[in-house]
């Protein structure tokens, strides 16, 4: 079958992609294994899908290549988003600042982009295997369904985040067999392991959550910790993860904005046990293991200076070594990806091949966690939609 584009993946960025090429007269034809469109959008932010964030900038992303995505990110902003989901009835609330999520749910975002795209004569073939890509004079992709040829191929297969929607490493093998570099891929967004023997006592604290800040190099995150049985998770661990890097320690400071140091000092004459002292932020049990691990709890009144001074140290900087992630199946995204140093930032091109684009998750380009991830999507779509 002859068409203008094709596009593998109909995910976030594929659709976008798909709506925009088919909308400006281009026949789109798009190739996805799943039997189902977007699954991940239709599991995202919890079945609400956190489809932008409001104040989406470079800053939010990582890549080898941190300027690439500012061009895209200003072509194609979350107002251009909501503006899409207003023209479709569509409602949304901010719950963090800045992070919008959709009233009706994340199904009605897939139906709002699959209502964009049949109107633009989008062509969907799914469940299609793919097995294999040809470059001559255009490009020809041949699958199980017979074999599909056009001028510009769209590469939007995801990252290797949840495997058992579809995830799979197709596009890094396209980018290889044309010569792309590769930034080595990673799982990002995703709970952080500790080796068995340090963690037992902490293991048994799984599902008590904490307000902390985790810090990894320079980078720093405040929000929810999440005690569980292998590790650490919640946002603020999601955040650090992908930043994080074997044999790095987490500095975590288990108390933030509290000066705990003058409390404890203020507090010098007390009887109180240290771990009840605690309490008044944290739950009893950790309390009591956090004690227990740091050298048993003694009433407030018997601490000199020095082990106030190592107790607020403890409190403020608790090191955790990370023996490794829980990998893809639980990560949200995947970092790395084809190197965008390969790629015109205008339209997501290869320089090398002009007729050959990547988009969304595929890239090195990661956001962080609260809607970034989407935004990226729909930018390098849109970006790649307007040349193909
Ligand atoms: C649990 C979870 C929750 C998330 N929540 C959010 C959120 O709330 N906000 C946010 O911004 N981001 C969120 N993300 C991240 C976000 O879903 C992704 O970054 C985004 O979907 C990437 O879009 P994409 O189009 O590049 O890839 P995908 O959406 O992954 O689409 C890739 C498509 O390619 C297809 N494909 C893959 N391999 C092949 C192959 N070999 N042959 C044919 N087709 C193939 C897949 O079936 C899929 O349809 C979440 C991710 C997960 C896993």
């Amino acid at each position: 079958m002859e068409t203008d584009v094709i596009i593998l993946g109909a995910g976030a960025a594929g659709m976008m992609c798909a709506l925009q090429a088919g909308q400006r007269g281009r026949r789109v034809v798009v190739l996805d294994h799943a039997r189902k469109l977007a699954e991940k959008i239709r599991i995202s932010g919890g079945g609400r899908c956190n489809f932008t964030h409001l104040h989406a900038g470079p800053d939010n992303f990582i890549s080898d290549n941190p300027h690439f995505c500012r061009s895209a990110l200003a072509r194609y902003t979350p107002q251009d988003f909501v503006g899409l989901m207003h023209k479709h009835g569509l409602g949304y609330h901010e719950k963090a600042p800045g992070q919008l999520f959709c009233d009706e749910g994340s199904g009605a975002i897939i139906e709002m982009l699959k209502a964009e795209c049949d109107q633009a004569g989008v062509q969907f073939v799914m469940p299609c295997e793919i097995v294999s890509v040809r470059h001559q004079d255009g490009f020809q992709v041949m699958t199980a369904q017979g074999s599909f040829e056009a001028p510009a191929l769209v590469v939007a297969t995801g990252g290797l985040s949840i495997p058992k929607i579809g995830a799979s490493p197709l596009g890094y093998k396209i980018a290889e067999q044309f010569g792309l570099p590769m930034v080595k891929p990673k799982p990002g967004l995703v709970p952080l392991s500790v080796a068995p023997e340090p963690w037992a006592p902490y293991a048994e604290l799984a599902g008590i959550a904490l307000n902390a800040t985790v810090r990894c190099g320079k980078r720093e995150f405040r929000g929810d910790l999440l005690f569980t049985h292998r590790g650490l998770s919640g946002p603020a661990i999601l955040q650090i993860s992908s930043y994080w890097s074997h044999g790095e320690r987490l500095h975590i400071d288990m108390l933030p904005g509290i000066d705990v140091l003058a409390l404890l000092q203020a507090q010098s004459g007390s009887q109180k046990q240290l771990a009840n002292w605690l309490t008044q932020w944290w739950p009893k049990h950790l309390a009591e293991i956090w004690c227990a691990q740091q050298g048993g709890s003694r009433p407030l009144n018997q601490y000199n200076d020095k082990q106030r001074s190592e107790i607020a140290a403890g409190l403020h900087d608790w090191q955790i070594l990370p023996s490794g992630t829980l990998g893809y199946a639980k990560a949200e995204v995947t970092c790395g990806g084809v190197d965008t140093r390969a790629l015109s930032s205008k339209t997501m091109s290869c320089n090398a091949f002009p007729g050959l684009y990547f988009i969304g998750e595929v890239l090195d380009v990661t956001g962080q966690l609260g809607g970034y991830n989407f935004q990226w999507a729909w930018a390098s779509g849109y970006a790649a939609g307007m040349s193909v």
